[in-house]
């Protein structure tokens, strides 16, 4: 069983600056992915994570965008700046703030409408205007999902905004949360990360997912200080190693299941352990491929079921794997096995929700009422956790 997390001096208001100590690229040559597995030390920290966790992860934006706001404010980034939504009790420099405490995406109809209000340009005001207007609603949602603050500063240069005006209409930097890779068992110092590296253009410009791309591009080896902190989770192993675990996680949803499994490992659970996988090919994204075959040549894991969306011209996920091995995923449900979910909350989680009260309704022999009753009843006694996102 899992130990309570004990307290340490690191929490989300005061993050521990720790070091990433191993970056490395999980997908294979060819491969359209870029996952990355990130060894972050968190030795002298004092932090205490348990399987199912998630470490809290702050990061900073890319330099030259900085740079490239900084240039079109017309400011050296030393202006003294007290950003709203921060509520700072003194300012910091406009560089600190653009850097790492307000977030350069998204930026909010409430920028436009200032600067509708302060163009000087006529060609710019017209354009400025047909976004504003009551019947450009659409238009405004889809031109900002497209853009961030650099690209409205760039677009309106007439519209001069002073370095307080424009932070205050930026939001706060979140930190992003990662499910933990590794077990603190084999790991005490370190805690691993399975992250999805998110690059894509839009209107011209490459984009990057701030956190990802801190963690595989800005945090260098050894030096970059990476604040983090523990973020307890409900998500965890049985607290009896005799249960038997199915885990469902495609993608970056098989991180807590590597460390799942090192923890069954590491406290001789007898168990057994079923993985559905699943990735676009498997000649390229099969992360962690290695230890896999190793667990299963050991013994530790019982079954690895595989689904390559992308090898075939039909789509395979991981619920056609389920529904192809229904009777003995019934056979483990029924004799006490928890149910296990990690990874994209808006479809694949459904999904298999979906296809789990199929397999239960069908091979239960139990109508539609009384199978959703039965997932229900899972849940209350936690034998059916999902950690999605
Ligand atoms: P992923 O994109 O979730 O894909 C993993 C596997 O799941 C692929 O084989 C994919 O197939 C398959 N899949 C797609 N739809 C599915 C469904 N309805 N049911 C079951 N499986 C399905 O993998 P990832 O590496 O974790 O994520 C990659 C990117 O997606 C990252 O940029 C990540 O940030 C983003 N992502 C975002 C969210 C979110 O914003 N909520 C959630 C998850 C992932 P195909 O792609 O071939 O269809």
């Amino acid at each position: 069983m899992s130990s309570a997390p004990a307290t340490s001096l690191y929490h989300k208001d005061n993050p521990f600056p720790a070091r990433v100590t191993e970056n490395r690229l999980l997908n294979k040559p060819g491969s359209h992915k870029e996952t990355r597995h990130i060894v972050v030390n968190i030795a002298g920290s004092d932090l205490h994570y348990k399987v199912g966790d998630s470490l809290g992860v702050f990061s900073s934006n890319r330099a030259s965008e900085v740079d490239e706001i900084l240039q079109r404010l017309n400011a050296t980034g030393d202006e003294p700046v007290s950003p709203v939504m921060l509520k700072l009790p003194a300012p910091i420099s406009l560089r600190e703030a653009l850097t790492s405490r307000l977030a350069l995406a998204k930026p909010t109809r409430k920028i436009v409408d200032t600067l509708a209000t302060k163009a000087t340009n006529e060609e710019e005001k017209a354009r400025l205007a047909t976004l504003v207007a009551p019947e450009g609603k659409d238009q405004l949602a889809g031109y900002l999902e497209d853009r961030e603050y650099v690209d409205l500063l760039a677009e309106y240069p007439s519209a001069k905004l002073t370095p307080q005006e424009l932070v205050d209409h930026m939001r706060k930097l979140m930190p992003r949360l990662y499910s933990i890779a590794s077990s603190s068992k084999p790991h005490p110092h370190e805690v691993h990360l399975t992250v999805a590296v998110v690059r894509y253009m839009t209107n011209h410009r490459e984009r990057v997912g701030v956190a990802s791309s801190f963690l595989a591009d800005r945090a260098q080896l050894n030096t970059t200080p990476v604040p983090v902190f523990v973020s307890d989770s409900h998500f965890g192993v049985p607290a009896d190693g005799a249960t038997d675990i199915i885990m469902v996680g495609p993608g970056t949803g098989v991180a807590p299941f590597r460390a799942f499994m090192q923890e069954r490992i590491a406290t001789g659970a007898k168990g057994r352990n079923w993985l559905f996988f699943g990735d676009q090919h498997r000649a390229t994204d099969y992360l962690y491929e290695e230890e896999w075959y190793a667990w299963q040549a050991q013994g530790a894991l019982t079954r690895a079921d595989l689904a390559f969306s992308r090898d075939q011209t039909l789509k395979v996920y991981v619920q056609d794997r389920m529904r192809e091995n229904a009777a003995e995923l019934w056979s483990w449900i029924k004799g006490g096995a928890h149910f296990y979910v990690c990874g994209d909350a808006k479809r694949m989680a459904k999904d298999v929700d979906l296809a789990l009260h199929q397999i239960i309704e069908e091979r239960g022999g139990l109508n539609l009422t009384q199978a959703a009753d039965y997932v229900k009843q899972m849940k209350k006694d936690k034998r059916y956790q999902r950690d999605v996102y």
